[in-house]
């Protein structure tokens, strides 16, 4: 007998996990003595009413038994329950005296892609007001920092989408690059299946067979790591085929000879045989490109995770500059962010290069402006420091000795996991702001409670640029609070609060909103009100009566002779990336399942989504596993220089039989990461997580 809803309430909020950042509604149902949840997609912009599974179940990791209610300090290697005020107090003791011991620069703080615009703009004045360390980074430096890099290096600024999605199901020709949008972003397939539809021409470029390369016309299934000379071997057929726009690159390009000449001195068979697609494959893409009038190209982790992934972008960019297909109707570029702020929380100044408004902190009038805005004096304002992962070395070396660390699980995130595990035990003084104990937070001195997103309230930017606000409704768990919030009191605490009197995310967004004024990141026209009626503005939006920016670059590019600068791409990195050898004779590279969410510290809690993908695996080619006699579903051991993990392994002939692949949303004895080459791009400092060699066995148990 269905028993009767005896009351309902509703909560509209925002997905918490991927950089669509769907709107959605959580209803919560009262049926006798218990509550029943739904959550269901709401109409916006982007998703249009659409929600994956993950934004689906989303609430169940926000109302699990095991969130962390209360402060927590470590007493004799146990977590006891402490208050806020004793919390804030071991902060200040254990802070200040690093800072007369070890010096400013000796505290880091590492913040988080998964935070509000205001969050991470606080994060960025805490470091260098509160703190005045110079030390802080982000996990998106692990995620989005070769594509900013190369769009800023390419066109003068980074916006994720330089046009609105809206554009896709229009575009005659699309490259989607390291890019598997049917898992990692399923509410954005109908965008491509309708271009599909309209009789679109698309190329995947990728290791593996997956949902998105299917939905392709044609797959490359490149070898892991050579997407830089892929994208030279389509550039120099589409010179060779005088498929180049010629007045385009004449009037808004520079650079081009250059590039034109490199690419004419390769050989396409021997860019065939580097990056293991086909000549006729490569000369079938770059045909279908160089015809199409209207054409855009979508990179994500499988191109930019590289040591040469801000110039494999710059490559993919080129291509598009060579074509005219930019700042113009259907034609254009899209990084397919990860997180879900990952746009947002990398234009406020959480980077250790950056202050608000993707301003530079190298430059002078930068700092000055930033200054201003903060009320402190421009030689206060520490210099720039280093990126997430030298940061880490830095720990490992004892030059960092204290770390603020908030929403981030950087054992399990980072590349050559065990050595980040040591570095952090290293420390003196660690505090961990998170919603559960994750693999990281078990190895804090001190916990604090933060409250989830159907809690907080503030914006986020999505992949298009799109600014979006998410009121709170829902009422805090616990002790917990606002990241914000728990910034502010511990400012207060070191005796800054005098900048940091905040007292709601409105009002940290209309100090964030100055602090952008005239950059390129230019927030100064949003408002709460204005994203209340009009649901979400796409920056610049340098006035109120802005109407927010569709299309970049349409008049002009943003350096300051207006052109783009094409850029040399080498089909030999900089940095050596790790080939197949006798011990370690396979490519490793890494990715995401569809239900599970970056280190999985909040999917894993979510029982509808842990059943889907309860454990981590191996995918191996069925050839290749006969080959170190694996069997389907065994336990396998892989290994690497690093390290090893055993996992499950999964055959399937979807995977190049030189290449496995493994998920990297599990911690501990499943993380991949562990495994992982610690080398960094140099010009982006992005660690090199998509190519790494190991070696495979089956698992045996002693
Ligand atoms: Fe939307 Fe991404 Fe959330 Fe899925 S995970 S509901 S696609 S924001």
């Amino acid at each position: 007998k269905q028993q009767q809803v005896q009351s309902e309430k509703v909560y509209d909020t925002q997905c918490p996990y991927c950089s669509v950042q769907c709107k959605m509604r959580l209803i919560e149902q009262t049926i006798v003595t218990r509550k029943k949840y739904v959550t269901v997609g709401k109409e916006n912009p982007t998703s249009h009413g659409r929600i994956c599974i993950k934004g689906m179940n989303a609430h169940q990791h926000a109302l699990h038994k095991e969130r962390i209610l209360y402060p927590l300090l470590k007493v004799d290697g146990e977590f006891t329950r402490i208050s806020w005020e004793e919390a804030y107090q071991h902060i200040k003791e254990n802070f200040t005296k690093i800072q007369v011991e070890d010096g400013n620069d000796a505290l880091g703080v590492y913040g988080s892609a998964s935070i509000t615009n205001e969050e991470a703009y606080l994060l960025g004045k805490f470091a260098r007001v509160a703190l005045k360390t110079k030390h802080i980074d982000y996990n998106g430096r692990l995620c989005m920092s070769a594509a900013a890099s190369a769009a800023s290096q390419t066109f003068g600024m980074d916006r994720g989408l330089t046009n609105s999605l809206q554009e896709i199901p229009f575009v005659e020709c699309i490259i989607l690059a390291g890019t598997n949008i049917a898992e990692c972003q399923p509410t954005l397939m109908p965008y491509f299946e309708k271009a599909k539809d309209n009789g679109a021409f698309i190329i995947a470029v990728d290791p593996r067979e997956t949902a998105t390369t299917k939905m392709a016309d044609l797959h490359l299934k490149i070898r892991p790591g050579k997407d830089a000379a892929l994208a030279n071997g389509l550039l120099k057929v589409i010179v060779e085929k005088n498929y180049q726009d010629e007045s385009f690159i004449k009037e808004k390009a520079t650079g081009f000879e250059e590039v034109r000449e490199y690419v004419s001195s390769l050989s396409l068979h021997e860019i065939a045989e580097l990056t293991g697609v086909p000549a006729e494959q490569i000369e079938r893409a770059a045909d279908a490109f160089g015809k199409a009038e209207t054409g855009m190209i979508f990179t994500a982790r499988g191109v930019e995770q590289q040591t040469d992934g801000s110039l494999a972008v710059r490559n993919f960019l080129n291509i598009l500059i060579v074509t005219g297909k930019i700042g113009k109707p259907y034609c254009g570029y899209g990084a397919i962010t990860g997180q879900g702020n990952g746009q947002g929380a990398r234009e406020h100044g959480q980077k250790a290069d950056q202050l608000p408004g993707y301003r530079s902190i190298v430059n002078e009038e930068h700092r000055a402006h930033i200054a201003k805005v903060w009320g402190i004096d421009k030689a206060e304002l520490p210099r720039k420091g280093v990126s997430a992962f030298e940061m880490i070395e830095k720990m490992d070396k004892g030059e960092i000795t204290g770390l603020f660390l908030m929403c981030s699980n950087p054992i399990v995130s980072n590349p050559n996991a065990d050595f980040v595990k040591g570095a952090l035990k290293k420390l003196k003084f660690l505090v961990a702001v998170d919603l559960f104990v994750s693999e990281t937070a078990r190895l804090a001195d001190l916990i604090l409670p933060a409250t989830s997103y159907l809690e907080d309230e503030g914006t986020t930017t999505n992949l298009e640029g799109r600014v979006l606000l998410r009121e709170a409704g829902f009422p805090s768990i616990g002790e917990a609070k606002h990241d914000w919030k728990i910034i502010c009191d511990i400012a207060q605490v070191l005796g800054k609060g005098e900048y940091f009197s905040f007292s709601s995310a409105e009002e940290i967004f209309n100090e964030l909103r100055e602090a952008s004024r005239g950059g390129i990141a230019d927030y100064y026209g949003i408002t709460y009100e204005r994203l209340r009626k009009e649901g979400g503005i796409l920056w610049p939006c340098p006035s109120i009566d802005h109407k927010g920016t569709e299309r970049l670059f349409e008049q002009s590019f943003a350096h300051e002779d207006g052109k783009a600068l094409m850029a040399v791409v080498s089909n030999v990195p900089e940095v050596p990336k790790e080939e197949p050898n006798e011990n370690y004779p396979l490519y490793l590279t890494t990715g995401r399942v569809m239900s599970h969410y970056l280190t999985g510290v909040q999917t894993r809690k979510s029982p509808s989504l842990a059943a889907r993908n309860f454990e981590s695996f191996i995918e191996l080619h069925p050839d290749t596993a006969k080959k170190y006699g694996i069997k389907n579903q065994s336990l396998v051991k892989v290994e690497s220089k690093r390290g090893s993990i055993v996992v499950r392994s999964i055959l399937s002939e979807a995977i190049r039989q030189d290449t496995v692949f493994v998920p990297f949303h599990w911690g501990d004895s499943q993380n991949v990461n562990r495994l992982v080459s610690p080398k960094l791009d140099p010009l982006c400092k992005m660690p090199g997580f998509k190519v790494s060699t190991v070696n495979v066995s089956p698992f045996v148990e002693k």
